[in-house]
């Protein structure tokens, strides 16, 4: 929680700060035991854990430091936050290099996505983490990351007017002394509109079930959201306060450390080495761009600039494809055509229908409040495709092989071999775990009822990479959303049913109309169309540098050092070589502290 001026220097007067500045001079050609390219979740959360066992760190992030800026701060201002404050918003690009039309949000400043998320808290399962493992990553597994969630988390139960309006949390499952607040809001979200919700639900997906909690599940699930929010009540205006991996790692009083320099408003632009391709430092210069300066890391370097700009500090740094590093003259001191593709997201879109007039000012139906996802369902494959399941499941496992050719030709994953074993993994989830492959959310903004809807486990992949010889510019993002077939039957299925939701008995009374963007009896080519139009990214982003063994795709090992050098990890998101089932903050969280527990020896399962 914040710092009052007043305990800030009380604090400040008795134990030494962290020291966050935009003056370089902190850093350049100076020594760190650590260096870490990017103050996001991941980087200021290893930053702390290894700050505070008494090494020197030093954390270079891109964006500003937006501690006071209110849109980063109140979690309901959050849709304000503009491109200045906290946001790459990067261009998507086609397959041709031209852009689609829709930006990318992304976090860029101090806290990372964490200081502009949806703040939507709920874990992954078992089976996708102990997949990890699966695929060649020893010590990367439910048991070993689940504590980790735990760890983090400060969750505030909810209160009995809460519980009425639908809030409930499986308590066994949550922790209760971590540093990241997770609470609903006081007040509920719209909770009839939550009731409505939840009984119409299963009336379109048969068989979904009311869960406890978004993180009480073995597959599918439904329930009221929890945030990484905590009401502050301090000044008596109620206010829903953002829990940011800033305000959690890096602001708080009892995070402070003389050991951790953070400078912001600076650019990473590569990893120096030796000879003998031992990461030595960075190469750094203001984000706007400007004078290119250097600082040396005693051990080693950790690149946490997330999915979708670790990739290009590897191949600046002459770490990646040397057909791609060849035609921005970067000479490859190590080719790892893996770096920067198996990236990844969920293509999300919407159906909305307008409440009916007795109903327009209805707060607890609908209101303009901006925390997004007051419930959420997660749809398995049994749910979505009714008696056709079994077929679509059959053929999903028949189509592995193709979907890797699809995928190599298209130069999203390196080798067949690894795009079969990602891929096959990702289909045993989805036929014999029957991990949801649907995320399903229940809205409303000013007049309309609106669902959200995502295909949880694409097999669409794109790629990200460098796209100029100048070491400030902008990397190139090929999404390629929806440009696999079953991804495309899941988003199809889905949209028809949330779109139908609408029409079912427990809205009768409140909808006067449902939108419908297409005619009646539209076919599926008509669907799709609609969907690829209107789809945009879920801000998922992952995969884009692999933890895999190298000759299945992998970028890193399962200690998550870089193939082919020395004193040099990726610590971030980008890790994760499949998408998974919940948001991705708590798997985030645990990559972090589970980094840092590598780095300074403590974690065992991994030798
Ligand atoms: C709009 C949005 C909504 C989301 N909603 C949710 C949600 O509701 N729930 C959930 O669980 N997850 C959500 N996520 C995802 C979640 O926030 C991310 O998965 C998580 O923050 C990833 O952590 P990271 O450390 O890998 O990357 P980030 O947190 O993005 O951190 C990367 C940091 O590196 C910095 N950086 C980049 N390049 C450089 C460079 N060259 N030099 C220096 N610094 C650099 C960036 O500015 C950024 O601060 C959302 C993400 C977004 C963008």
């Amino acid at each position: 929680m914040r710092r009052s001026a007043v305990a800030a220097a009380l604090v400040a007067s008795v134990v030494a700060q962290t020291t966050i500045t935009d003056d370089a001079s902190v850093a350049s050609s100076k020594s760190f035991d650590y260096i870490i390219a990017g103050g996001g979740l991941t980087g200021l959360t290893v930053a702390n854990k290894l700050s505070a066992a008494g090494k020197t760190v030093l954390v270079v992030e891109a964006g500003p430091n937006s501690e006071d800026v209110t849109s980063v701060n109140v979690a309901t201002a959050r849709g304000g936050i503009t491109a200045a404050e906290c946001n790459w918003k990067y261009d998507a690009l086609g397959d041709d290099g031209s852009a689609l039309g829709w930006q990318i949000d992304s976090g860029r400043c101090l806290g990372g996505s964490s200081s502009i998320n949806g703040m939507v808290w709920f874990h992954p399962t078992k089976p996708e983490m102990d997949a990890l493992k699966n695929l060649g990553n020893k010590g990367w597994d439910w048991n070993s990351l689940y504590p980790y969630m735990k760890a983090v988390e400060h969750n505030h139960l909810p209160n009995d007017a809460q519980r009425a309006d639908g809030a409930n949390v499986d308590q066994g499952l949550h922790g209760y002394s971590g540093p990241v607040n997770v609470s609903f809001p006081d007040a509920m979200r719209i909770p009839d509109a939550q009731r409505l919700y939840k009984a119409a639900m299963p009336l379109v997906f048969e068989g979904l079930k009311l869960s406890d909690d978004l993180s009480d599940r073995d597959n599918s699930a439904m329930a009221s959201t929890s945030w990484t929010i905590w009401n502050d009540e301090s000044s008596g205006t109620d206010v829903v306060r953002r829990s940011s991996a800033a305000h959690a790692f890096l602001y708080a009083e009892d995070q402070q450390r003389s050991t951790l320099t953070v400078l912001y408003n600076h650019k990473v632009l590569s990893v120096t080495f030796d000879s003998k391709i031992k990461a030595t430092g960075i190469q750094f210069g203001p984000s706007d761009g400007g004078s290119i300066m250097t600082a040396s890391a005693k051990k080693e370097v950790l690149l946490a600039s997330g999915s979708l700009q670790t990739p290009p500090i590897l191949e600046r740094s002459g770490v990646g494809d040397a057909d791609i590093l060849e035609q921005f003259g970067i000479d490859a001191l190590v080719d790892l055509p893996a770096v920067g593709r198996n990236l990844q997201d969920q293509p999300g879109t919407g159906a909305s229908a307008l409440v009916n007039d007795a109903n327009a000012t209805n707060t607890e139906l609908i209101d303009n409040i901006n925390l997004f996802a007051p419930v959420i369902s997660l749809v398995n494959m049994d749910e979505l495709f009714g008696s056709n399941s079994s077929a679509k499941g059959a053929a999903l496992t028949k189509s592995i092989n193709a979907k890797a050719q699809a995928a190599v030709d298209a130069g999203t994953m390196v080798s067949k071999k690894s795009a079969q074993a990602v891929f096959g993994a990702q289909a045993n989830l989805i036929v014999r775990n029957k991990m949801p492959i649907a995320e399903v959310v229940g809205e409303s903004y000013p007049s309309v009822m609106t669902s959200v809807f995502w295909p949880l486990l694409p097999f669409s992949r794109g790629h990200v990479h460098i796209a100029s010889s100048d070491p400030f510019a902008s990397p190139a993002i090929t999404p390629r959303l929806l440009s696999d077939d079953f991804d495309v039957s899941v988003a199809i299925s889905v949209a028809k049913k949330a779109q139908s939701m609408f029409t079912t008995e427990p809205f009768a009374p409140v909808i006067s109309t449902a939108y419908v963007d297409l005619p009646e009896g539209a076919s599926d080519d008509d669907w799709e169309a609609w969907y690829k139009k209107t789809a945009y990214a879920a801000s998922h982003w992952l995969g884009s540098s692999s933890m895999l063994p190298r000759e299945y795709g992998g970028v890193v090992n399962n200690k998550l050092q870089v193939y082919g050098t020395k004193n040099l990890r990726v610590i971030d998101a980008s890790i994760l070589p499949m998408p998974i089932t919940s948001h991705t903050m708590p798997a985030a969280y645990a990559i972090a502290q589970k980094a840092a527990d590598i780095i300074l020896g403590k974690d065992k399962s991994v030798n």
